[in-house]
């Protein structure tokens, strides 16, 4: 896929030509070369797409089938992706900047998600219920709801499609995808695979282009049943409020403050590095980025050494190459927005303990050198909004009462961390903790079989795990009146 080409959208189990006839151009980020050019989608595009997965939704061959062999075909699916692992890291790292080694991790347990949901697929099912009538029998299902929409951002494009896409199926529904403009390709790929796998033309769409054009008529089409997004605040609040607005639900996963909390009794050398992972880890452009790092007075000097020292020592460059430990940011706005929330540190009264510069890594691209920022307070916008970027705020703390305050005063709640060897300590905090999940003595731990979801400004529903399922079904109650007798009382309510 390192060969520039047109990409054009994927509907009904076919590339399909944009009707505007326009491409735009997406970059690779660590050298600015076009890799290629994708289909530039609008409302009518955003149309075919939603009606052929409409269809789908309704063909028998879909509708009808088992959920076992629901359950099949996810298998298939998540056999294809392994198949194609390799092809599916590069095209990714190349299309983002994210490290080809990150991504062949990433590769490694995203084949795990198609198989968890594959497993769960013949699991749906309701309950009977015991009415006070024991002449009825009053059962649950939990059915499809129809078409979904997955919006999704560029950071991690093909595990956060996943995450929409994997139990959507499962549940029975069809999916239309509008992937990121900066990363179209491995979405567009996925979908390939999707019928590869056996799933019927329709079933899985996607639309490439941009958020106004073609991700705002997906959430406005009146046929789409669901929404599930995952990005910004600001742009998940707006998706929100026009999916209240025709009655739809949305699965909302968005931004990110996280604390990382250091108590005096931790293992400083262990939570040094949970922090560096936390903040420098796909240099930053995590959701769940540990930007705020709370550190005990007692152990604050040291942990500010061993990450400043780390932070200075981590190797920056081309994201293919194995050894690099930093690529670029995904685009240059971004990496121009990282600079900018720097220079505001600074103006705010923040120092810069290491990093604070742009770079071009050698290559030409959007680099930004990892940094740590000191002499901060919770009062200061870089220390409350989002910058998405390899930059820590570390501050010191003198009592656990003090750090809950100080890392619950946030309009995210996403994540969180707590480094200590009190077990009691480790409990007591997360539960005090606002965040919908809490790691301690780890960060940045995920598993499809792991539910999740944000707190606050961070999201509405939950991702992964089987609560998932009740976000992609709706739940019917069906009363059998078993009694051949006469029926009762018209004008009296039955129970
Ligand atoms: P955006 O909200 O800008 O975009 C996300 C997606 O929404 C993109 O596909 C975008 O298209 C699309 N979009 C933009 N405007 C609209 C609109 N009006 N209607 C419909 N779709 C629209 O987020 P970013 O792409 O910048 O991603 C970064 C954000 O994502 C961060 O805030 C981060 O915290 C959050 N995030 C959250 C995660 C979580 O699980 N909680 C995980 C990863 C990231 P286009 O790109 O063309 O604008």
């Amino acid at each position: 896929m390192s060969e520039r080409k047109t990409l054009q959208h994927f509907i009904d189990g076919k590339p399909a030509e944009p009707d505007s006839g326009q491409y735009f151009a997406s970059t690779n980020p660590a050298n600015r070369e076009v890799l290629y050019e994708a289909a530039r989608g609008n409302a009518a595009d955003v149309d075919a797409a939603v009606r052929s997965a409409r269809r789908a939704f309704e063909d028998p061959r879909w509708r009808d089938l088992s959920q076992t062999k629901r359950g099949h075909l996810l298998r298939r699916l998540g056999d294809l992706v392994a198949e194609n692992a390799e092809e599916l890291a590069r095209s990714e790292s190349l299309d983002n900047g994210k490290l080809l080694r990150e991504m062949r991790g990433q590769l490694t347990t995203l084949p795990e998600y198609y198989y968890y949901y594959a497993g769960l697929a013949d699991k749906i099912n309701g309950d009977t219920i015991p009415t006070s009538d024991r002449r009825v029998l009053n059962y649950t299902t939990r059915e499809p709801l129809g078409v979904v929409g997955a919006i999704t951002p560029w950071n991690s494009p093909l595990t956060l499609t996943t995450s929409k896409l994997a139990p959507a199926l499962c549940a029975g529904n069809t999916v239309v995808i509008k992937p990121s403009e900066y990363t179209s390709a491995t979405v567009l790929r996925l979908a390939e695979l999707a019928i590869e796998a056996g799933f019927p033309p329709g079933a899985v769409n996607v639309v490439t282009g941009f958020g106004v054009e073609a991700g705002q008529p997906l959430v406005d089409h009146p046929a789409l049943a669901k929404i599930s997004f995952t990005g910004s605040t600001a742009t998940g609040s707006r998706i929100a409020s026009s999916a209240a607005g025709r009655f739809i639900g949305s699965t909302l996963e968005l931004g990110g403050k996280s604390p990382n909390i250091v108590f005096d009794d931790a293992d400083v050398a262990n939570a040094a590095t949970g922090v560096v992972a936390g903040i420098f880890a796909a240099a930053g452009q995590t959701c769940i980025a540990g930007s705020r790092v709370f550190a005990h007075r007692a152990v604050y000097d040291e942990l500010l050494e061993r990450v400043t020292e780390r932070a200075r020592s981590i190797r920056i460059g081309d994201p293919l190459d194995e050894t690099t430990e930093l690529g670029p940011l995904a685009f240059e706005d971004q990496r121009d927005k990282v600079a900018s929330y720097v220079d505001l540190g600074r103006s705010e009264g923040a120092r810069v303990l290491t990093g604070g510069q742009a770079t071009d890594g050698g290559l030409g691209g959007y680099f930004y050198e990892p940094t740590v920022l000191v002499d901060v307070n919770n009062d200061m916008r870089v220390v409350r909004e989002e910058i998405f970027g390899p930059v820590a705020a570390i501050m010191p703390f003198d009592t656990e009462d003090e750090v809950i305050r100080l890392a619950n005063d946030t309009e995210y709640g996403l994540a969180a961390g707590v480094w200590t060897s009190n077990l009691a300590r480790a409990h007591r905090v997360a539960g005090r903790l606002e965040a919908g999940t809490i790691w301690v003595n780890t960060y940045r731990a995920m598993s499809p079989m792991s539910p999740r979801q944000g707190f606050k400004s961070s999201g509405v529903g939950v991702e992964h795990g089987t609560e998932t399922i009740r976000e992609y079904t709706r739940l019917k109650s069906v009363w059998i009146n078993t009694d051949e007798g006469p029926v009762p009382d018209p004008f009296v309510l039955r129970s």
